[in-house]
């Protein structure tokens, strides 16, 4: 895909959100953009890892304050848009969870049915946030842990989108990359709100859209002259669905096999789409991967929640906890500008906020016997 070069002025302050880099991305008529508020999201500066970690610069890139919370709502604007400029009648796709929430909202805006096929396991208020906007929902038995069932739904909703000119709204580039141009967004963001140019910039991987995504509107910037450097990428996965970190260290170009044990929401990837393209940047010198546990993943979600008064769900947490992987045993470093993605809100997951607060117990005092 090429878009022309942007001219001096690649920011369009006249747009909201997405739109306000429109220059970079695939063109979409005024009356057919779907606009609730997304992106323009924060860049927060640590107040207590920072320190605690000898880094130069560290922040946080809080995608949970998008509208339906998560960075999802960058791809469905761009997506939801298209297909109306398209004339698409309906959208048909699979999540495991934001994509769905997002592309609920936005296809609902936009007076579009949604056909969705969702995970067999997935997280309860993910799927009400899908159901509140009316989107026909169907679970999967065995989607999000066996390789073979992904590729079976993939290859059925193919079918069933080109005999009824649907959209189909997967975020992946391999399976809808121009919906996915929104991701680049994020580094748009990130380059104008620093300044300059980070020198780490970590993402959570599960099917590795966000980690491509984020990679590209770097490059873009790069390319165009804009940026006089790229940061070095890091795709952060769980352990337990680690296809791309296997692969990267065994210098393979396509994801390892493997089923997902994983319990992070949203990283229930075993067939990563965009997993071979990952790769080959990693293989260029643009970035590298590393795993870490589930366990590890909940306790720097607590981390972030108690010194940092950022909350938020275990897959957000990712970036950051494979960001202190890494600097395990070493020193940070002064002269590193480190941004951790963090991609989803702490309500999304509903049943790790019941496990992390179930053992505080909150008291019922007598009004009259309040001892303080
Ligand atoms: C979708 C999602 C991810 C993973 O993104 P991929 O593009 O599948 O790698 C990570 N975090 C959150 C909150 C998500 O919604």
């Amino acid at each position: 895909m090429h878009y022309d070069a942007p001219s001096a002025g690649w920011q369009d302050e006249g747009q909201s959100g997405i739109w306000k880099y429109q220059e970079l991305l695939p063109p979409v008529p005024l009356n057919r953009r779907v606009y609730l508020g997304e992106g323009a999201t924060p860049l927060i500066r640590s107040v207590s890892l920072e320190k605690r970690l000898g880094l130069g610069e560290l922040y946080f890139k809080y995608e949970g304050s998008n509208p339906t919370g998560s960075y999802k709502d960058r791809i469905a604007a761009m997506g939801i848009s298209w297909a109306l400029a398209h004339g698409r009648k309906a959208c048909i796709g699979t999540t495991s969870g934001n994509a769905g929430a997002a592309v609920a909202a936005y296809a609902a805006r936009a007076g579009l049915p949604y056909h969705l096929f969702v995970l067999e396991h997935m997280a309860q208020t993910k799927l009400a946030q899908v159901l509140v906007h009316n989107a026909q929902v169907r679970r999967v038995a065995g989607f999000g842990t066996s390789p073979e069932v992904g590729d079976t739904v993939f290859s059925r909703i193919f079918e069933a989108a080109g005999l009824k000119d649907w959209e189909v709204m997967i975020t992946a580039f391999r399976y809808n990359p121009y919906a996915m141009e929104g991701v680049k967004t994020i580094s748009f963001e990130l380059a104008e709100q620093l300044q300059n140019v980070p020198t780490q910039v970590y993402t959570a991987a599960g099917g590795a859209g966000l980690f491509v995504g984020v990679w590209k509107g770097f490059e873009e910037l790069f390319r165009h002259g804009l940026l006089s450097a790229k940061p070095h990428m890091v795709a952060v996965q769980s352990a337990g669905c680690s296809n791309l970190v296997r692969a990267y260290e065994a210098g393979a170009e396509q994801p390892a096999p493997g089923a997902s044990t994983s319990q992070i929401s949203g990283l229930q990837v075993p067939n990563p789409p965009d997993g071979k393209v990952a790769l080959s940047l990693m293989k260029k010198g643009d970035g590298s991967s590393l795993a870490v546990e589930d366990e590890a993943i909940w306790e720097v979600q607590r981390q972030l929640a108690e010194e940092e008064g950022i909350f938020c769900e275990p897959a957000g947490a990712v970036s950051v906890a494979g960001m202190m992987k890494a600097l395990q045993g070493k020193e940070g470093n002064r002269s590193q500008r480190v941004v951790c993605v963090i991609s989803g809100a702490g309500f999304k997951d509903s049943a790790r906020l019941s496990a992390m607060t179930a053992d505080k117990p909150v008291p019922l005092l007598p009004a009259d016997g309040l001892d303080i």
